[in-house]
């Protein structure tokens, strides 16, 4: 078994994973920057939670992963300062909206109408002062983080780790959600089957 002392993964989970508050209804990000902060309210609780070690999601300073949940496109409502706001890329599937001033990103759009998960908006919660957001369920695209410089030696003892923490690391997403996305691929191509066979 790898040593997975000291080993950071990000700020939200590092202390232990915080269980999310039963009937919690949503609140509101808050962008990084100190005078005229983007503001956006989010009306729902989010779902699928999970950290992510892929390298187009917004991660605070030092961590290795994001934290990053699904949450409806109508619950999602930008209130203060939303001209700081400015796609990353826009050629991306996902529309990562970001602060201008500060780096942080917003909230991800999904506008092809034909994607798997069209009609979600990936948001990182953290950036709320709320407490009671759906908690990280699992850890997604865990050997990418070699891609961001970690070393290649490490992964043993992050995947010690994320075990430890009750995130199981895969290197795709999650089975459920890999599974709704060849659904969905099944249904576009008339190969979708409800039978036992
Ligand atoms: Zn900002
Ligand atoms: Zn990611």
């Amino acid at each position: 078994m790898a040593d997975s002392a000291g080993i950071r993964i990000h700020p939200s989970v590092d202390s232990g994973v915080r269980s999310a508050t039963q009937g919690f209804s949503g609140g509101e990000l808050t962008c990084r920057c100190s005078s005229n902060p983007v503001r956006v309210r989010i009306n729902a609780q989010t779902a699928h939670n999970h950290v992510c070690g892929c390298t187009k999601c917004w991660k605070p300073e030092g961590a290795i992963f994001s934290q990053v949940a699904v949450v409806s496109r109508d619950a999602v409502e930008v209130v203060e300062n939303g001209d700081k706001l400015q796609v990353v890329n826009k050629d991306a599937p996902i529309q990562r909206y970001a602060c201008t001033a500060c780096g942080t990103h917003m909230y991800g759009r999904i506008e092809n109408t034909e994607h798997p998960f069209y009609g979600l908006d990936f948001v990182h919660t953290e950036l709320s002062n709320q407490e009671g957001w759906a908690a990280p369920e699992f850890a997604a695209f865990v050997s990418s983080v070699i891609e961001s410089g970690v070393n290649p030696d490490q992964m043993p003892a992050i995947r010690a780790r994320l075990r430890e923490l009750g995130l199981e690391p895969y290197d795709a997403l999650s089975p459920p959600l890999m599974d709704a996305i060849a659904t969905h691929v099944a249904k576009k191509t008339g190969k979708f089957n409800t039978l036992n066979v």
